[in-house]
C-alpha cells in the first residue's frame, strides 16, 4: 500500500482527524512529537513542519537547531483510542531534515534507511520479527508508578490469575485498528510480566512498529490504572524484560537463510549472517542493551543471554535459530532488551549480518549444552566468551569496533557515547541501598 498526499487528505476529512501527530525518535529511543491542526497537513506533508533541533537528545547545536520533518506517508494511521484534546487524532511518522533539505545523518531512521540501502546494494532485503516483553505495574493515589506488580500469574497463565488479560487484549485491539497482525500476546515468566508478538515485516516497518508498540501499550495500560514498562530488569530475582530479534534476508523473494540441503537446513549466508552477528555482539550490545539496567537482565538462570554461542535448540544461546525452515528459516538474537532504540538496533544487527557475508566470518560450532551449567574451564575450552557485564564495557566495546561505529556514523556516535558516558558516571557516583545494607555495619 502506498498512499499519495490526496489520499491522506481525503482520509483525514473522512475520519474527521482535527490533529495529527507528527513522529520521530531521538537517538535514546524515545518517541517525540509536534501536533499540528488539521488545517496544516497539506504543509506538513510536503515536509514543511520545522523544529528546534538542539531540544532534542543527540540532535544538533543551539546554533544550527532548524529542522524539518518529512513525513513518510505508508504510516499515516489513527489512534484508536479515546483521545483527550477532543476530535481524532492521527499520526506519521516522519524523516529529520536540515535546514539544507538533506537527511539528517543523526537521525535515527535516516541510519536505519542507510544500512537497508547497503544491504540491497548486496541483494538483499532485511525482514524482522520482534519479541519484545514489559511489565504492568500498579499506580499509586497520584497515578504514579509503583513496583507492585498487577498479578502473580506466570508463563502462559489463564485469567483470572492474569488479571493482565484484559489490558493486553486492549493493546492489541488498539494495534490492530492500527494496522498490526498480531500473532500471539502471552503471559510471560514473572508477574505482571507480558508479551505481543506481532508480524515480521521489512526492517523500517518493523523499526516503525516497536516505536509504535511501545507508546499504545503505555497509553491503553494507563486507561486501565496501570504502568507499563519496557525498562529491562525492573524486578530482582524475576526474569527480566526482553526484545528477541527473529531476523531473515531475502533474496529475489526467496528466504537466502534458507538451504535444504545443509543438515541444519541453512544456508551459507545464514551461517555468515551468524558469524557476523557473533563478531561484533559485543560493540552490538551497547545499542541493542543500552542502559546501566540493560546487564542487569543479562545475567545467568533469567532466560537471557550471557554467553556468547550460537544453537539451533538451546536458549541459553545469544543466537538461536528457531526450528522453522523453509521462507521462515531465521535467526534469533536473544540480547536485544525493549529499552533499545529500534531503528539503531536494527541498523547495527543487520550491518553486522552484512560484515559476516561480506567477509565470510564462520560461526564456528553450534552449542547444544546449556551454557549457564557449563563451567568457566569448559566453556573456555568451547571458545565460548562472554557479553559485556555493564554499560561501560560495552561502550568500550563500541569504541573499538569500526563497522559497528561506521553504521551508526559520526554524529549518532559521538552523541550516543558522550550521553552514555554521563549516565554511567552518574550512576556510579551514588551510594545504592545494598552497599549500605552490605558495608554500613560490617565496616
Ligand atoms: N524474559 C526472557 C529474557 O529476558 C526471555 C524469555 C523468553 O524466552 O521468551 O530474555
Ligand atoms: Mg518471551
Ligand atoms: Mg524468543
Amino acid at each position: 500500500m502506498s498512499l499519495t498526499k490526496e489520499d491522506i487528505l481525503q482520509q483525514a476529512e473522512e475520519l474527521d482527524v482535527k490533529f495529527i501527530r507528527m513522529q520521530f525518535t531521538d537517538i535514546l529511543g524515545i518517541t517525540k512529537n509536534v501536533a499540528i491542526t488539521v488545517e496544516q497537513l497539506e504543509e506538513a506533508l510536503e515536509g514543511n513542519t520545522m523544529f528546534d533541533g538542539s531540544s532534542i537528545e543527540g540532535f544538533t547545536r543551539i546554533q544550527e537547531s532548524d529542522m524539518y520533518l518529512e513525513p513518510d506517508y505508508d504510516t499515516f494511521t489513527i489512534f484508536p483510542w479515546r483521545p483527550n484534546e477532543g476530535g481524532t487524532v492521527a499520526r506519521l511518522i516522519c524523516d529529520v531534515y536540515d535546514a539544507d533539505g538533506n537527511p539528517f545523518s543523526g537521525g535515527p531512521r535516516n541510519i536505519l534507511k542507510k544500512v537497508i540501502k547497503e544491504a540491497a546494494e548486496m541483494g538483499y532485503e532485511m525482514y524482522a520479527g520482534p519479541e519484545p516483553e514489559f511489565f504492568l505495574f500498579e499506580t499509586d493515589e497520584n497515578g504514579e508508578p509503583t513496583t507492585i506488580t498487577h498479578d502473580k500469574g506466570g508463563y502462559f497463565d489463564l485469567s483470572p490469575v492474569d488479571l493482565g488479560y484484559n489490558t493486553r487484549r486492549d493493546i492489541s485491539l488498539a494495534l490492530e485498528e492500527m494496522g498490526f497482525e498480531v500473532e500471539a500476546s502471552h503471559h510471560e515468566v514473572a508477574p505482571g510480566q507480558h508479551e505481543i508478538d506481532f508480524k515480521y515485516a521489512d526492517a523500517l516497518k518493523t523499526a516503525d512498529n516497536i516505536a509504535t508498540f511501545k507508546f499504545v501499550t503505555k497509553a491503553i495500560a494507563k486507561e486501565h490504572g496501570l504502568h507499563a514498562t519496557f525498562m529491562p530488569k525492573p524486578i530482582f530475582g524475576e526474569n527480566g524484560s526482553g526484545m528477541h530479534m527473529n531476523q531473515s534476508l531475502f533474496k529475489d523473494g526467496e528466504n537466502a537463510f534458507y538451504d535444504p540441503d545443509d543438515e541444519l537446513g541453512l544456508s551459507k549466508i545464514a551461517y555468515h549472517y551468524i558469524g557476523g552477528l557473533m563478531k561484533h555482539a559485543k560493540a552490538i550490545a551497547a545499542i541493542t542493551n543500552p542502559t546501566i539496567n540493560s546487564y542487569k537482565r543479562l545475567v545467568p538462570g533469567y532466560e537471557a543471554p550471557v554467553y556468547m554461542a550460537w544453537s539451533s535448540a538451546n536458549r541459553s544461546a545469544l543466537v538461536r535459530i528457531p526450528a522453522s525452515r523453509g521462507e521462515g528459516t531465521r535467526v534469533e538474537m536473544r540480547n536485544p532488551d525493549p529499552a533499545a532504540n529500534p531503528y539503531l538496533a536494527m541498523a547495527v544487527m543487520l550491518k553486522a549480518g552484512l560484515d559476516g557475508i561480506k567477509n565470510e566470518i564462520d560461526p564456528g560450532e553450534e552449542t547444544l549444552d546449556n551454557i549457564y551449567d557449563m563451567t568457566d574451564a569448559e566453556r573456555k575450552e568451547a571458545g565460548i566468551d562472554s557479553l559485556p557485564g555493564d554499560l561501560m564495557s560495552a561502550l568500550g566495546q563500541l569504541k573499538q569496533d569500526e563497522v559497528i561505529k561506521s553504521a551508526l556514523g559520526e554524529h549518532a556516535y559521538t552523541h550516543f557515547v558522550k550521553g552514555k558516558t554521563i549516565e554511567w558516571n552518574v550512576y556510579r557516583n551514588q551510594v545504592h541501598q545494598w552497599e549500605l545494607d552490605q558495608y554500613l555495619e560490617t565496616f
